[in-house]
């Protein structure tokens, strides 16, 4: 079915490279929906809050408009119980036909959410907020990122969280954060109460606005100009409900829940904003003619040979994305989260954490490649706002390096084929010993005794304080 864009044919790449075997009737029906809120809504405001740098607060308000916000909420819980699958295809709709920045935006709106559907059960605070996110337009984000370890998210450095009287006195520096200072409530992940320098001891915690020191307007960026991202800082007491989960919880809701959602939005997400790329670039070069041959641009077979490459790059990242995704929903029953509340550990889609993340890397990289083959098919003419690829190209550059950057997702990934995932040291806890012997055996021997010293005082300060 031809795809429409207003009331005329979409003017990119033909609906019948979608594809739509992975979709039910309903998510073909929510996707013509969506991409009609893109042509009307989402598309204006993508050019507008580019030129402007504006928070893309109306876009938000659309997507809630179509009860997106709680889109992996439970049914019973007021959602629309939206599996893995549909989730992609709303990131990729959202990102191809309509704004990248609110994709992202999206993005770590979803993720927030996905953090608070695992434990909502039994927490009447994330039950309350989670059945009105939609009614009341409450837009959600992860501030994750430590100013002092950068993309390696999991180790928040400069956090902490204590039990007080009232509740949990959280403090903690976020380097970066989608919608700083715009959004609604926030959840974040600090060390735990009871921390003693294991950085696999993380608890989360949730926030509203109020309760928040973000960064509104700051964010001056080479792309993703709506986005938002910036500094967060909270040093509050919130009462005892606010922890998501229990104390030491963070680390599997990273597994099982923030991690398998965020690969797969990155997924849908960069996904559509190649497509997007090809699809502005198919526009130009069919239209753009060389009177001198009596040709077009994309008459040339050289041009037609890029787009070949281009499209078949797309089809393979995306057909990689919506297959975990389809695996995610058989491992959980079509997309589930209460099979959490039944039992707490269980861990069905962490089973899938290496599949998630080369998702992430294929798709920002096939995003990151691919808008500068359609920059470079388009010419000059694509170097100019009004083509709409030089928006696309800045913005699909942010994917690369978002967390976990595609070089620390390779490297992950190759050490874990190389040396089996135990190898991975999340928390960089193992030691490795030998290279701590060759290290040693360079030192002389006053070395050796300054070292032997050194490690005995600390052992004896250890003693002291156990006393
Ligand atoms: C648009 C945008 C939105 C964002 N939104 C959020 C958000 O909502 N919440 C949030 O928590 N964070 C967010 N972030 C932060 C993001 O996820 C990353 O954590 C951040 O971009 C990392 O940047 P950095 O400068 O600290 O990079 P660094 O971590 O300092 O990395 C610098 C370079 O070193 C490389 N590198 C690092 N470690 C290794 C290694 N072991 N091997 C090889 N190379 C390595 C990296 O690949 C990179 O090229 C956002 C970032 C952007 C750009």
């Amino acid at each position: 079915m031809t795809t429409m864009w207003g009331d005329s044919a979409y003017f990119g790449l033909d609906a019948e490279f979608n594809p739509d075997w992975f979709l039910t009737t309903e998510q073909k029906q929510l996707r013509r929906e969506l991409i009609e809120v893109c042509h009307n809504v989402l598309r204006p405001n993508a050019i507008e809050c580019d030129k402007t740098n504006a928070y893309p607060r109306a876009n938000i308000e659309a997507l809630a408009k179509l009860r997106l916000l709680a889109a992996i909420v439970p049914k019973e819980m007021g959602g629309r119980g939206e599996n893995h699958v549909g989730i992609t295809m709303i990131a990729e709709t959202i990102a191809r036909y309509g704004c990248p920045s609110t994709a992202l935006i999206y993005m770590m709106h979803m993720v927030a959410v996905a953090g608070l559907v695992y434990r909502a059960k039994g927490n009447t605070e994330i039950e309350s907020l989670l059945s009105r996110i939609d009614s009341e337009c409450l837009i959600g984000t992860a501030s994750y990122t430590d100013p002092e370890t950068g993309g390696h998210f999991w180790y928040p450095k400069m956090s902490g969280a204590k039990r007080v009287e009232d509740g949990w006195h959280v403090h903690k520096k976020a380097a970066w954060t989608t919608s700083s200072g715009y959004a609604d409530w926030y959840i974040s992940q600090t060390t735990s109460p009871d921390f003693d320098g294991n950085y696999g001891n993380l608890s989360v915690f949730l926030f509203y606005k109020n309760e928040v020191k973000g960064s509104a307007g700051k964010w001056d960026a080479m792309g993703m100009h709506g986005n938002q991202s910036g500094p967060v800082e909270i040093d509050t007491v919130v009462p005892l409900n606010r922890i998501v989960g229990w104390p030491g919880d963070g680390a599997m809701s990273n597994d099982e829940a923030i991690d398998p959602l965020a690969m797969l939005m990155y997924a849908g997400s960069y996904n559509g904003v190649g497509l997007g790329c090809i699809d502005v670039a198919k526009r130009h070069v069919t239209r753009k003619a060389h009177v001198q041959y009596g040709r077009r641009v994309a008459d040339y077979p050289t041009i037609q040979d890029v787009f070949g490459r281009a499209i078949m790059d797309a089809q393979a990242s995306r057909l990689y994305a919506y297959s975990v995704a389809k695996a995610l929903d058989d491992a959980t029953d079509g997309g589930r989260w209460d099979i959490y509340y039944e039992d707490p550990k269980a861990m069905p889609r962490a089973e899938y954490a290496l599949w998630c993340f080369k998702a992430k890397f294929l798709s920002t990289r096939f995003a990151f490649e691919v808008s500068d083959k359609m920059l470079q098919a388009c010419g000059g003419r694509g170097y100019m706002r009004d083509v709409e690829l030089e928006r696309l190209v800045r913005d699909s550059k942010a994917g690369w390096i978002m967390a976990p950057s595609n070089e620390v997702t390779a490297q992950l990934i190759g050490k874990w084929g190389l040396f089996g995932s135990e190898a991975i040291d999340w928390w960089n806890q193992k030691v490795d010993e030998p290279v701590l012997m060759t290290e040693l055996g360079k030192l002389d021997d006053a070395g050796k005794e300054r070292i032997i010293a050194k490690l005995n005082s600390e052992l004896q300060s250890k003693k002291v304080a156990a006393e």
